[in-house]
């Protein structure tokens, strides 16, 4: 019999290659949607389906509103939680990110233990749940970021995306710990690029492509590192994160780090041409000075801004297996798709 599993976020840039590899493994996959009605969200996931042995339902479910997950939860194995999120640009950080992160994290983790069949859930953090600035890496002397390290600096008004990821992952912890129905295995992916299956993501990692191939950064770049993960390989580490009974804690997914310098390096190799991308490394005063134009504080310049940023990426090979995929494939299968 088919296993049934429930997807938060199915519709988004990585939730939908977790669709899809579901689909492939034969999963019953029940994905939760905001709106029904907004068919264009969740069309490309039903041309998924298609050819495999997995099934698709579409469940109505809001992070914001409590108990809505609880009927689409009710009958399934695993949860994957997903939801929540990814922009750098918001108006209003506590109810833009903060609350759908923190509350809709609640609402899930209510609806699996409410279940009575949920037996583990995979839930999407990030590094930004590991640090909060990249200078406190230097600061701590470490060589690298690893599960061991913990976001003890972000706030609502500094860093608020990050801040939002660390309170949605701390809950999740406190509820786990406070049950012994479900086991909680969590992932930490750092900047994810790639393919997308949907064009109706607003996840940062697609915006930031889209700027650099339309010229934003064209009069220079920040020299800001990132670390950067196939979404492929992303998908693929939560499946194995559900299916593995050894799979456990959190696990920092990330290939290669890269300065925003090198991205665009990389990008032209695949355009063969330069045009519209930067070409140099602005300045700390400078980028202090206009930063405020690309949403950029003082602060955030001071304390990421000529830093290294590693990660120790040991537990995802040993313990879900993954071989991460060369950062030329892609960055290649990126621009070539977003370039068309
Ligand atoms: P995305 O494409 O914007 O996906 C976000 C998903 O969350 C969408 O399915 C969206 O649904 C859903 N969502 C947002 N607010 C919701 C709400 N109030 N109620 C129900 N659903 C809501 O972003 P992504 O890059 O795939 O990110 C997915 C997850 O990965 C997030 O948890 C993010 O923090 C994490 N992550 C991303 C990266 C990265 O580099 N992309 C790195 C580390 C971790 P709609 O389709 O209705 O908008």
């Amino acid at each position: 019999m088919q296993s049934t599993v429930l997807l938060t976020g199915g519709t988004g840039y990585i939730g939908s290659w977790i669709c899809k590899y579901l689909l492939e493994a034969g999963y019953r996959v029940r994905v939760t949607v905001r709106d029904l009605g907004k068919t264009e969200k969740f069309a490309h996931l039903k041309a998924l389906e298609t050819g495999t042995q997995g099934a698709l339902e579409f469940w109505e479910a809001d992070l914001l509103k409590p108990g809505q997950y609880d009927a689409a939860a009710q009958g399934c194995e695993t949860i994957f939680h997903v939801a929540s999120p990814f922009m750098l640009q918001v108006k209003d950080a506590q109810k833009d990110l903060v609350d759908p992160a923190l509350l809709g994290t609640r609402n899930v983790l209510e609806a699996a233990n409410r279940s009575g069949t949920v037996k583990k859930v995979v839930l999407t953090s990030s590094v930004a749940s590991i640090y909060g600035d990249i200078k406190e890496m230097t600061d701590l002397g470490l060589d690298a970021f690893t599960e061991a390290n913990w976001n003890t600096t972000s706030s609502v008004k500094h860093q608020p995306y990050s801040y939002s990821k660390v309170l949605a992952e701390k809950a999740a912890w406190e509820m786990a710990n406070a049950q012994n129905q479900w086991k909680l295995v969590v992932l930490n992916p750092s900047f994810v690029m790639g393919p997308s299956l949907t064009d109706n993501s607003d996840s940062e990692s697609i915006t930031m492509m889209k700027d650099y191939l339309k010229g934003k950064f064209a009069t220079g770049v920040p020299n800001v590192e990132f670390g950067l993960v196939d979404v492929r390989d992303v998908a693929l580490a939560h499946v194995r994160a559900a299916e593995n009974p050894l799979a456990e804690g959190r696990t920092i997914l990330s290939n290669i780090s890269v300065s925003m310098l090198e991205m665009s390096k990389m990008i032209k190799k695949v355009r063969g041409s330069g045009r519209g991308l930067p070409f140099m490394i602005a300045p700390k005063f400078v980028i202090k000075l206009i930063g405020f134009l690309f949403g950029i504080t003082a602060e955030f310049v001071e304390k990421n801004v000529n830093y290294p940023l590693r990660f120790d990426n040991t537990k995802s090979k040993q313990m879900l297996g993954i071989e991460y995929r060369p950062i030329e494939e892609t960055m290649g299968d990126m621009v070539r798709q977003l370039s068309k």
